[in-house]
């Protein structure tokens, strides 16, 4: 046999063994083709639908979302669209179950996070699919989730599946930036019986992976909330050919360098201590003594754990970093304002009050004035629930065998926040996988794992059923 036939037959042999090894996984990690498709397809027309916060508009969204569940045999009456306004609907559906307990919601918001072509590698408002991911806007924020929560409602009709309890399924308007078309606010101010359930599944948990490797299942419990202030300088101005000291401009500069030299302190709460000493066991590397250490409150090693990843330092801390920047009137005038924003996100137990004092005293300058926009009111963390944990426990080892399910407290924002606050505890969890270090949400280049995609489905999938499964 010559070399180049006995390398052709070892190759044969290594494609053969990962074929059916593929086919063997896939068996076990996806649901069937067909299902696969019907949630690809209305994750395709979910993405390419505009719905951007500020330009776009969610009602045709929830109107696909409506069409897509006629046509599966809803019936009119447990479909509701409606909104705050008329390009900002929501879509809200029921499946009946035999009512023995509560419903449970099914929670996603159908806007995103705006999106330029021209910052894109691919067009943001077109599901690419290349090199193992779906490229688009709300591929991972949060279209996949919405997709795939109609897309497994219609299949447990299809079957024939009697839940004891009735599942609602809520796609909802304008969770990027809130505002006052926010869907979540709206139903529960207008609509409450439409919603109102035991407890409410939603974004906010996914999986992390490490170089492809899957690492653990998480499961929100508690989020930080957000707070925005408008750092703003006046100055009589001037004309620029006879400048001084004193310049709006220089003012509003300096204030940002010493925000950005600055950072809020580093500490635990009983959720991310949790998170971090879950994470030391999973952990294999170097970093495995630190996140244990974190989890027992030692400085050092939070700042050790902190300066290794941008999601891990989130965790651990109040972070206030400038987003928006303005100035000036005309090129050759002395700035009469200069104005920037600053985004906060904070951690629950710190208050708004503390965090606002903290600005002024880094700012230290009068002539900048620091006022809060829009001021958000912390949410409660959702109970921990056993019989939740176990569920996500049992979903997740099924398809993950090895994988940890961890608790944690989200470093973003959800709409979780206005169900915990009206009394309905809220989980985050989806069960799609993204890269610890390159995680793409609002950003560009958003993208999903195609495998990713699909294990979510059957993940979700089997999570629901289990939560709404009749007692034997
Ligand atoms: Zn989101």
């Amino acid at each position: 046999m010559s070399r180049t036939v006995h390398h052709l037959l070892q190759a044969i042999r290594v494609i053969s063994f990962v074929a059916i090894f593929a086919a063997a996984l896939n068996a076990q990690t996806t649901r069937p083709e067909a299902e696969k498709q019907l949630a690809h397809d209305i994750y395709k027309e979910f993405i390419e639908i505009q719905s951007g916060f500020t330009t776009g508009a969610t009602t045709p969204v929830a109107e696909a979302a409506a069409a897509r569940l006629k046509a599966a045999g809803f019936p009119d009456a447990d479909i509701f669209v409606g909104g705050a306004s008329p390009k900002k609907a929501n879509l809200v559906v029921r499946y009946h179950g035999t009512g023995a307990r509560k419903p449970i919601l099914l929670l996603a918001h159908i806007d995103v996070v705006e999106a330029k072509r021209e910052d894109w590698s691919t067009d943001p408002f077109l599901l690419t699919e290349k090199d193992g991911y779906f490229y688009g806007r709300g591929t991972g924020d949060d279209k996949a989730q919405a997709a795939v929560w109609i897309a497994n409602l219609i299949q447990y009709k299809k079957e024939g599946f009697k839940p004891d309890r009735d599942i609602i399924v809520a796609l909802t308007a304008d969770e990027e930036g809130g505002g006052p078309f926010n869907g979540v606010e709206w139903l529960l101010k207008n609509h409450r019986e439409l919603i109102d359930a035991d407890f409410a599944l939603n974004e906010g948990g996914w999986g992390e992976s490490i170089d492809g490797k899957r690492v653990s299942n998480d499961l929100q419990v508690s989020e930080k909330y957000v707070l925005n202030f408008r750092f703003e300088v006046h100055n009589k101005g001037g004309h620029s050919s006879m400048p001084v000291a004193d310049n709006a401009i220089y003012h509003l500069a300096f204030a940002l360098t010493h925000l950005s030299e600055f950072s809020f302190p580093l500490k635990t709460n009983e959720v991310t201590a949790a998170y971090f000493l879950q994470m030391s066991k999973i952990e294999t590397g170097p970093g495995k003594d630190d996140l244990a250490r974190v989890a027992t409150g030692s400085q050092e090693a939070m700042q050790k754990v902190a300066a290794a990843s941008p999601v891990w330092n989130a965790a651990l801390r109040t972070t206030c970093v400038a987003t928006q920047l303005e100035g000036g009137h005309a090129m050759n005038a002395l700035p009469q304002l200069a104005g920037a924003t600053v985004n906060c996100r904070v951690l629950p137990e710190d208050s708004a009050e503390y965090v606002l004092a903290s600005l002024q005293k880094v700012v230290a300058d009068d002539q900048v004035a620091i006022t809060s926009i829009l001021p958000m009111a912390a949410g409660p963390a959702s109970p921990m629930r056993p019989d939740i944990l176990a569920a996500v426990s049992a979903a997740t080892q099924k398809i993950w065998p090895g994988v940890q399910t961890v608790p944690i407290m989200v470093v973003g924002a959800t709409d979780g926040r206005y169900l915990r606050v009206a009394g309905i505890p809220t989980y985050g969890v989806q069960g799609f996988f993204f890269d610890r270090n390159d995680i793409r949400f609002h950003g560009r280049d958003e993208r999903m794992a195609v495998q990713s995609f699909y294990e979510g489905q059957l993940f979700l999938y089997d999570l629901v059923k289990a939560l709404s499964q009749p007692a034997n």
